[in-house]
């Protein structure tokens, strides 16, 4: 049986780190087993959905290194879902109720005073066809549920009917059907909500693992009953642990900050995003993995744990920094170029290890060419010197060592007094990369210039 998963995200806002965590399992998944990984946008709530959220989960997913084998919508197949709603009602696992939502909030009030669980009664399914056409005649309009099959018999008694699944993330789980209210599939005004077109989905295409946040384990029952009651096996299950901030909060897709849009604008890696997304809340270290391909060959569906998976976006920064310090010129010179850093491989060597994000070379190539040199009164002498020892071009990275050891000579200065003052005049900082290999990007006039 060949792998399909698929990522099925509402296109109501942008998708979050968290919502990255679920598409990258799907997509590494289907890359382990060879399998087909699907973008389904989960699109039936026309007035939430946009096109433009859309397209930008689509960029957002590109931009992680996750290409979809195919895209669906489900604005498309109502048609699809319309005949499954169909077929169940010809099978009376679907009938209709016309409770409002006050009255229902009334029912459960009461059954929770009384002690009892409050799982709707299936009142409904007493109705009479003239019951429902005064109920009709009063402007009512139903919204339709699905009959669990949990009695034997007798639907007004519900006895414990236990479904089992191996999840593949969590282990073994077991629900009770008996506990579940009949989930309403289609709301009053016609439209679907999530469960019914999404097993649909699943059926029509040939998913055979639905890996998802384990705030889905609760739907997952009604889901195995529903790809019964439609003539179809359940596919495999999986659910991993989300992503939660360090106090435990969930992400929202309001969280703007840890949108991927926003964490590509910052300027971090995808590798480093798609690391921290997929390894926190597992079994293995977090480490910044150079690419999908390393990514997946860590991954294993049984690494996440159960607990939540805090995580603090300030780890992206050092993950960033170790995959930016690794990094070679081939795979950042156009992004150079774009920034119009020139330099070249030299100067690439010379400041990664200084920097965090590789737009940061830019602050590094503005020193390279425009320094403001710093020099204090009593270090003037020092300098002249060191003027008139500068060696003549053509430099490389052995010409620092020469000039120093020749000013040493000159002027008997060793140390932090011989290296700072040069560094301070060249550079304008105390600190920054080696300059052997910045001496030559800064060439002998700007050097001139900025010792006097
Ligand atoms: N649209 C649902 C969500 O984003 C999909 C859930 C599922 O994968 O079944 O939560």
């Amino acid at each position: 049986m060949s792998v399909t998963v698929r990522f099925a995200p509402s296109p109501t806002g942008n998708i979050h780190i968290g919502n990255a965590r679920t598409a990258l399992i799907n997509w590494l998944f289907a890359r382990k087993h060879d399998g087909r990984f699907i973008l389904r946008f989960d699109d039936t709530d026309a007035e939430r959905s946009s096109q433009e959220f859309a397209d930008q989960i689509e960029r957002d997913l590109r931009w992680l290194g996750v290409e979809a084998d195919a895209i669906e919508r489900q604005s498309a197949r109502f048609e699809s879902y319309r005949a499954a709603a169909e077929r169940l009602r010809a099978a009376g696992l679907l009938y209709p109720c016309y409770e409002s939502t006050d009255e229902l909030e009334r029912k459960r009030k009461r059954q929770l005073a009384r002690g009892r669980p409050p799982i709707y009664d299936r009142s409904a399914l007493n109705l009479t066809d003239d019951d429902k056409r005064t109920l009709e005649a009063e402007g009512r309009h139903p919204h339709w549920r699905f009959l669990l099959p949990n009695f034997d018999g007798d639907p007004a008694n519900p006895v414990r009917t236990e479904y089992h699944w191996a999840d593949i993330m969590r282990g073994e789980q077991t629900v009770d059907l008996a506990s579940l209210s009949d989930p309403v599939l289609i709301r009053a005004d016609g439209t679907y909500l999530y469960t019914l077109p999404s097993v649909v989905d699943d059926i029509d295409m040939a998913v055979t693992h639905v890996l998802r946040g384990d705030d889905h384990i609760t739907n997952t029952g009604v889901q195995i009953a529903l790809f019964g009651a439609l003539g179809a096996d359940p596919p495999e299950f999986g659910h991993h642990n989300l992503l939660t901030t360090v106090s435990g909060e969930g992400l929202s897709k309001r969280l703007g900050s840890l949108s991927i849009a926003s964490l590509a604008d910052q300027g971090y890696e995808p590798s480093a995003v798609a690391s921290l997304a997929v390894l926190t809340g597992t079994s293995g270290p977090i480490e910044a993995l150079e690419d999908l391909a390393a990514l997946a060959g860590r991954f294993e569906s049984s690494m996440f744990t159960r607990s939540a998976a805090k995580f603090d976006p300030h780890e992206l920064d050092g993950l960033n920094r170790r995959l930016v310090h690794e990094m070679d010129f081939a795979a950042v010179a156009e992004r150079l170029a774009l920034l119009e850093i020139g330099g070249g491989e030299p100067f690439w060597l010379a400041v990664r290890d200084n920097i965090s994000k590789v737009s940061e070379a830019s602050q590094w190539w503005h020193i390279v060419e425009h320094a403001r040199p710093v020099i204090a009164e009593e270090d003037r002498g020092f300098l002249t010197s060191a003027t008139k020892a500068l060696p003549e071009e053509p430099w490389d990275a052995e010409t620092w060592g020469r000039w120093t050891a020749a000013v040493r000579e000159e002027t008997g200065r060793k140390g932090r007094a011989l290296f700072m003052p040069l560094r301070l005049a060249l550079t304008g900082l105390d600190h920054g990369p080696e300059l052997a290999q910045l001496l030559p990007l800064i060439g002998r006039e700007r050097t001139l210039g900025r010792l006097s």
